[in-house]
């Protein structure tokens, strides 16, 4: 070979060049070249994740097409076929805020008297607000990819393919109903992303309280626990600690009692005078039973004992933690880890429910006061502090927010941690502490991913439930829903998206109508389905 590069003129300036080659290029419609001009040769599988078109390119997305299409033209340089299809990502929350901003709507009971159909109608007029400027940005920094045949996440094809992904897993149990702790308004009667949480918080006293829960089997010993939300105890199902702390059995003067709490916190809590009595290493505490503290409702499963948990600190409280798996991330999280219930005393306008007999129908919040005065007079309460902290606040209307389990599905990945564990490591990463640190600590500490969400600009989650057995099916495919559907379905001219979809029922075995459950998914699920739903995979296939 031995050729030389063309001599640059660098008297001319740079801009000029590149839109000097950027023309000849054109000319030629090299894009399309560099992969004809490969017919029939090995290919090498390039995935162009998808951007929003809703929004300007910022520069962050010069750098990453940059290294993209290094590698794209390295391997066709190599001899490669290098397939290169531009994809948008059209759906989700971003969309659905910025037309709430032009619509000036500013919640979800906004957007339903405003018409999801209306709605949505106007989430797909946005979607491509800015394709002009992607386009310029992406022909203008020279990175060859196919703009004119891209895959389109809103799609009935690509929407096609998400169900069918989504119907293997669910037929293979992968999907399942559970809860998600989210900020909720009970004014609002919704969730708040956390952009709107991060809107609203304020500074605010209150009485944080520790209260003691006495060791199962013994005459005098308690764990010591500390919380800001007195009205999360009495769905209190568990104590958590830390196995790698040290923690004591100590008292103090004047008191018979015998106290367990984290080494580090004894004089803070306990007071300069105490006594310990005794070191015990976390794991030791493990499993010990306590009594319910507020025993208003039962609770099945392992209930009322200690388990580990590296969320635990020394920080403040007491390095043992309350655990209620119905107003916690953490909290849900080590319930299912361990089986725990999840006891869920309050109702959507954030009301304690009956079974909390002596609060109930009132503001969960502002019953703090009453809880603790009934714990000290049951001789439970340890002590209580005035702290001030902040606390977020709903941006709209100004009420408490309440961290508040929800119905929510889940795709069971923690099945699959060991195999994604595995092969994340025969990966080849540069630089290698992406993959086998950010990438790999985050597979390490993999959770079940939360699918769906109560909102309306999605892919439809393609589960129906039977409004008679409550038996739950998941659709695949257009020509699958025509098939089952009581009302008539054209395949062909059917738009799958909300609030079309919503109006079908399905047949289910027991004679029964089955009705969609209404949330859509995730958009991330979306993108992240685009090896398949690009090529529209398997229908043509
Ligand atoms: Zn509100
Ligand atoms: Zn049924």
């Amino acid at each position: 070979m031995g050729g030389k590069f063309r001599e640059v003129n660098v008297k001319s300036p740079a801009s000029k060049r590149e839109e000097q080659i950027l023309s000849e290029w054109s000319a030629q419609d090299m894009v399309k070249l560099s992969v004809t001009a490969r017919e029939g040769a090995p290919p090498f599988i390039f995935y162009e994740g998808p951007p929003t078109a809703n929004g300007r390119p910022g520069i962050h997305h010069v750098l990453a097409r940059t290294i993209k299409d290094t590698v794209c033209r390295y391997k066709t340089m190599e001899g490669y076929q290098v397939n290169r299809k531009a994809g948008w990502d059209t759906h989700g929350l971003p969309v659905e805020i910025e037309v709430e901003k032009q619509l000036g709507l500013s919640s979800k009971l906004g957007i339903e008297e405003y018409g999801i159909e209306a709605f949505n109608h106007q989430c797909r007029q946005s979607v491509f607000t800015y394709e002009k400027e992607w386009r310029r940005m992406t022909e203008r920094i020279g990175y060859w990819i196919d703009l004119d045949d891209p895959y389109i996440t809103l799609n009935n094809d690509y929407i096609e393919t998400v169900w069918w992904i989504l119907k293997k897993y669910f037929d293979a149990g992968l999907i399942y109903e559970g809860h998600k702790i989210m900020p909720y308004c009970s004014r609002c009667g919704t969730p708040l992303a956390s952009h709107e949480v991060s809107l609203g918080y304020k500074d605010e006293t209150i009485n944080s309280i520790y209260v003691r829960m006495k060791v199962v089997g013994t005459a005098n010993e308690y764990f010591l626990v500390w919380t800001t939300t007195p009205w999360t105890l009495p769905s209190n199902v568990a104590l958590a600690i830390n196995p790698a702390f040290t923690y004591v059995k100590a008292r103090r003067p004047e008191d018979d009692c015998i106290y367990i709490l984290v080494r580090e916190r004894v004089a803070a809590v306990l007071g300069k005078e105490a006594e310990i009595v005794e070191e015990v290493k976390g794991e030791q505490l493990l499993n010990l039973a306590y009594e319910q503290l507020l025993p208003f409702l039962e609770a099945s499963g392992p209930s009322f004992r200690v388990y580990g948990a590296d969320f635990v600190s020394t920080e403040d409280g007491t390095g043992i933690v309350h655990i209620a798996p119905a107003f916690g991330e953490d909290d849900y999280q080590l319930g299912r880890k361990h089986n725990l219930p999840v006891l869920q005393p309050v109702d959507k306008a954030g009301n304690f429910t009956a079974e909390i007999s002596p609060w109930a129908g009132r503001f969960v919040r502002d019953t703090d006061d009453e809880i603790t005065a009934h714990l000290k007079a049951e001789g439970k309460l340890f002590k209580k502090e005035r702290i001030t902290h902040s606390y977020p606040y709903c941006w709209r209307c100004d009420t408490a927010l309440l961290y508040y389990a929800r119905k929510s599905w889940y795709i069971e990945v923690t099945k699959y941690k060991d195999r994604l564990i595995a092969n994340n490591n025969k990966i080849n990463w540069y630089p290698e502490h992406v993959g086998k640190g950010r990438f790999g600590n985050w597979l390490e500490n993999v959770i079940d991913w939360s699918l769906s969400r109560d909102r309306y600009w999605g892919t439809p989650l393609n589960i129906w439930r039977c409004e008679n057995c409550n038996r739950l099916d998941a659709v695949g495919s257009r020509a699958e829903l025509a098939e089952r559907a009581f009302e008539p379905v054209d395949p062909a001219t059917i738009d799958l998206h909300r609030p079309y979809i919503d109006d079908l029922h399905l047949k289910c075995e027991c004679g029964g109508r089955m009705t969609r459950t209404p949330e859509v998914i995730d958009c991330w699920f979306d993108s992240g389905s685009m090896p398949y739903a690009q090529w529209h995979y398997p229908f043509e296939h």
